[in-house]
Formats: C-alpha cells, sequence, structure tokens
C-alpha cells in the first residue's frame, strides 16, 4: 500500500499553495474516479488536497442573464436543479445518463470533467501505455480499441474523454474558472481538453495547482430547446460510444442558429464547427442535417475495430437534430 496525506484548506488560496508546494498532490472531489486510480495503482498522489465542500456548492443566476454552477456542485443536484432543466436541459441529460444515482451523488461538477479516460489498458498497469507511463507504446492501437476514438486521434494515443457532462458544456460555450499558482484564468471549454499529440499524458491545459472553483453558462435562449443522445451497449451505467449535444434555432424553416458537440469519438469533446457552420442560415432537413455531419465527420480516422463509431456518430447527430425539430423533449 502507498501512504498519503490528506489535509483540508479553508480557503481556496490555501488549497492551491498546498498542492504548489506538492508536485505529486492532488485535488480530491468526491473520489469517485481518482480513488478508484489509486487502488489500482494508476495514479499515486503522495498528498490529497480535499476541495468537495471548499468551492461553492450552488447554482446561481448571474447578471448577464448566464448560470454559475460551483465547482462543488453534485452531479445529482446540478442534474435537479430547476434553472438547468428549465435553461439548458441537455446538461441534465447529459448527467443523468452517466454513473448511478449514488455516484453522482459523491461526484462534483469540477471532478467531473477532470476524470480520466476509460481506455482500458490506462487502468491496467501491466500494460504499455503512453498516457500513463509516456514513452512506453500504445496498446490499444492494436488491441482493444472497439470503445475508442475517430476524430483527432496521434500514433501515441487513440483514447476517448469519458465525461457527458463535458460534451454538453462544450455545445453549450461555457467557460471554466480556475485559481491557481498564477493567479485567476477564464478557460473556454473548448480549449480545456485537449488533442492527444505527441503528449498523450496531458488531459487538459490544466497546470499543477489549477483549482476549478466554477463553470459560466452563457445566456442562450434556444438552449432551452436542446437534447443530449447517448448511444451505449447498455441502457444505463455504461459509459459512451457516441453521444450527440444540440440545440437549434429555426425560423421558418430556416437554421437561425445550432450548436452541435460530439462525444466518445475524441480525446476532447468535439465541437462540431464545421457541421454548424454548413447548417447556420440554410433550410433545416435531414438532407441538410446529413450532409453537415459527413463533413464534420470527413476527417475520422477510424481504426480497424471502431470504423462502425463513424455511421454511428453521423446518424446520432442527424436523428437528435430532427427530434429538436419536434420541439422541446
Ligand atoms: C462505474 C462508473 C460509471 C461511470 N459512468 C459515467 C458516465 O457514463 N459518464 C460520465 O460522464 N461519467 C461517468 N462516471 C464518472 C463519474 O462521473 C466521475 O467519476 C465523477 O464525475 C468524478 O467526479 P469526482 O468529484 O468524484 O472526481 P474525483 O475522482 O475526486 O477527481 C477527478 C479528478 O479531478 C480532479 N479534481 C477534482 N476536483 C477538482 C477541482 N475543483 N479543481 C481541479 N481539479 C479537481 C482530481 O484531482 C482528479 O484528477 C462513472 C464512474 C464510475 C465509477
Ligand atoms: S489509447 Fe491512450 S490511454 Fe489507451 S493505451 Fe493507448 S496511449 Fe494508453
Amino acid at each position: 500500500m502507498r501512504t498519503f496525506r490528506y489535509e483540508r484548506a479553508s480557503t481556496t488560496s490555501g488549497a492551491v499553495a498546498l498542492l504548489a508546494e506538492a508536485p505529486h498532490g492532488a485535488f480530491l472531489g468526491g473520489g469517485t474516479n481518482l480513488v478508484d486510480l489509486m487502488k489500482l495503482d494508476v495514479a499515486r498522489p503522495d498528498l490529497l488536497v480535499d476541495v468537495r465542500r471548499l468551492t461553492s456548492d450552488r447554482v446561481e443566476e448571474l447578471s448577464n442573464g448566464g448560470v454559475r454552477i460551483g465547482a462543488g456542485v453534485s452531479n445529482s443536484q446540478l442534474a435537479a436543479d430547476p434553472l438547468i432543466r428549465r435553461r439548458y436541459p441537455m446538461l441534465s441529460q447529459a448527467l443523468l445518463s452517466g454513473a448511478s444515482g449514488q455516484l453522482r451523488n459523491l461526484a462534483t461538477a469540477a471532478g467531473n470533467l477532470l476524470q480520466r479516460t476509460r481506455c482500458p489498458y490506462f487502468q491496467d498497469v501491466t500494460t504499455p501505455c503512453n498516457k500513463r507511463e509516456p514513452g512506453t507504446g500504445c496498446s490499444a492501437i492494436e488491441g482493444h480499441h472497439r470503445d475508442l476514438a475517430i476524430l483527432g486521434t496521434s500514433p501515441e494515443c487513440v483514447a476517448t474523454h469519458p465525461s457527458d457532462l463535458a460534451v454538453a458544456l462544450v455545445a453549450l460555450d461555457a467557460v471554466v474558472r480556475t485559481e491557481g499558482p498564477d493567479g485567476e484564468r477564464v478557460i473556454p471549454m473548448t480549449e480545456l481538453h485537449r488533442l492527444p499529440g505527441p503528449e498523450p499524458q496531458r488531459d487538459t491545459v490544466l497546470r499543477h495547482g489549477d483549482l476549478i472553483t466554477a463553470i459560466d453558462l452563457p445566456p442562450l435562449a434556444f438552449a432551452a430547446c436542446s437534447y443530449f443522445r447517448k448511444i451505449r451497449d447498455r441502457a444505463s451505467y455504461a459509459f459512451a460510444l457516441v453521444t450527440v449535444a444540440a440545440a437549434i434555432d429555426v425560423v421558418d424553416g430556416v437554421v437561425r442558429d445550432v450548436r452541435i458537440a460530439f462525444g466518445g469519438v475524441a480525446h476532447k469533446p468535439w465541437r462540431a464547427i464545421k457541421a454548424e457552420e454548413l447548417l447556420r442560415g440554410g433550410p433545416a432537413g435531414e438532407d441538410q442535417f446529413r450532409r453537415a455531419a459527413e463533413a464534420e465527420l470527413a476527417d475520422a480516422r477510424p481504426l480497424a475495430g471502431n470504423a462502425f463509431k463513424v455511421p454511428l456518430a453521423r446518424n446520432t447527430m442527424v436523428r437528435t437534430l430532427l427530434e429538436l425539430l419536434e420541439g422541446p423533449r
């Protein structure tokens, strides 16, 4: 067994200072991912700084019409919040599609965004894995990769990011607020997670000791008509094969605005910029949705075992947008 210290700070700056002095330390949210990884010997922090009750556990309306989610809000509380359910239903749907009731009660908003990949080799310390041990190789490329990425992969890593919440936040243009050794930052959700490139060990642009304090949602009236669709092997308690988070604003049959993000297809939540650009200002219909999805997925480079994800992602996007045309769910 590996020993570690457990600390609580009374302020966010105190927590940041504690971690700044511990290069191998980590923040602890609900512990539903980090503690599992410690048990598997994948994560080996020598200090845990518990921040679950330190950051805000409130969902608050902002003066600009947006909403601030405290980093310590539980996944259950966030999914049930009336403001979120009314204005951003895809967020609530994304959260309720993940994990189990018990896990959602414990898991925090910040911890959910920073959970690590579910690639089986990452979780198995007996196998080579560039993300866990840089330079050892990627077992998935020649091995089991059915669940892994088709977009933005690198020869070093083909993992996917597992968070459903992050996909909805990317579609909504949310931003993450952090406090760290170098001060406060505001990071767009579209830039928080990275593609693997030659450094798959880095999941995000956060630096050691950066504490997520809140997530801000911008006002977006048409997000009230949004939907999160998750395709998976089991109807519950399973990670995504493909997800689509979408909101669409159609007036007189023309797409005035649209937001689309895919999950389960890349090392980061994948904002469908090309598809959105093709759709904006044009007619709303199945053919247009299909062409936009095909344009977005044209750069997909699947492996032998996950080529099925390309048509699956296309069809999921088309079906989700068509259902949104029928009105709020
Ligand atoms: C069986 C099972 C099924 C699951 N299914 C799904 C699913 O389908 N979809 C899904 O999205 N998720 C799923 N999850 C993942 C679950 O949602 C995550 O474990 C959870 O959201 C992580 O939140 P946490 O607060 O417990 O994070 P922790 O485990 O405490 O931390 C995770 C990471 O975040 C860091 N961290 C925590 N808080 C902060 C902060 N404020 N600032 C900076 N860093 C911080 C930690 O250092 C750690 O690196 C599943 C988990 C399990 C065990
Ligand atoms: S896909 Fe990434 S996480 Fe999985 S084995 Fe390869 S390097 Fe490791």
